[in-house]
């Protein structure tokens, strides 16, 4: 497949028979800034790891075009990595799923914990679940990868550890945790399936870091700087795919 195509995210249920309906919200951006024509070449994907080279047909409002090719993208045995991400405030929540989408972050769970700055009620809380989720789409399209990460709704950090599953590798960092670093616990696992937990600017509390490791999150250190919580996230989401992948 040619790597310099265009590349596009389509809901699923955009792609029928032979012919993929692009969304509106593409069709200004390959009309007007890409100034594609009818029968240019490009690739869709559908976050379900299927990717596929089209040849537009239509281009405003909606771009319409026939599918030349299939395949199933992606690699095989990749790990799949979540972040549980304390919320942070301001932008920052935008900044941490972008970057991370790009590195290769496949869910995001925003949580909530004791030290949360951030005042977020359920209307507030859907809002920002749809325009985290919009951000982790471009991103992804922007990286040329083959599925879209998961943006799920806000949750209670002591609910997420009662969800840690036996196979997963769980790790929480900690600038308190002295002895146990990043890099054994990765060195010695044998899990496909990670997840990491960041606190939010404040940090976790005492009683957090008791209670995750009672669910069985491995506390680690990331050495004697403390990053601060957007670049916490970013830092371990790049180590473990390094590492793992
Ligand atoms: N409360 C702390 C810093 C919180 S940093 C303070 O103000 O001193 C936000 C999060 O990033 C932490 O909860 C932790 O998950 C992670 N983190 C940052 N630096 C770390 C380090 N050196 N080791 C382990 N975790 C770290």
């Amino acid at each position: 497949m040619k790597k310099n195509l265009h590349r596009f995210y389509v809901p699923q249920e955009n792609i029928r028979d032979n012919t993929v309906i692009l969304p509106a919200e593409h069709g200004n951006h390959i009309k007007n800034v890409l100034r594609m024509k009818p029968g240019d070449g490009c690739i869709v994907f559908d976050g379900t790891g299927f990717e596929y080279e089209i040849q537009l047909e239509k281009i405003y409002p909606e771009p319409e075009g026939r599918i030349i090719s299939r395949v199933i993208a992606g690699t095989p045995g990749r790990i799949k990595l979540t972040l549980a991400q304390g919320l942070a405030k301001g932008d920052k929540m935008d900044l941490i799923i972008q970057k991370c989408s790009e590195i290769g972050v496949d869910t995001f769970i925003p949580c909530r914990s004791e030290r949360t700055i951030v005042k977020v009620d359920l209307a507030g809380a859907a809002k920002k679940q749809e325009r985290w989720q919009k951000i982790a789409r471009s991103a992804a399209e922007q990286s040329h990868s083959t599925t879209v990460p998961v943006v799920a709704p806000v949750a209670d950090l002591n609910e997420l550890f009662k969800q840690v599953t036996p196979g997963q590798l769980a790790i929480i960092p900690w600038e308190n945790e002295k002895t146990t670093g990043l890099k054994n616990i990765l060195r010695g696992t044998a899990a496909r399936d990670i997840i990491v937990f960041i606190g939010p600017e404040g940090g976790f509390s005492d009683k957090e870091i008791t209670a995750a490791k009672y669910a069985g999150v491995i506390p680690v250190s990331l050495g004697s700087r403390i990053l601060r919580t957007e670049t916490a996230g970013i830092v371990v989401s790049s180590i473990v795919r390094y590492e793992l992948d």
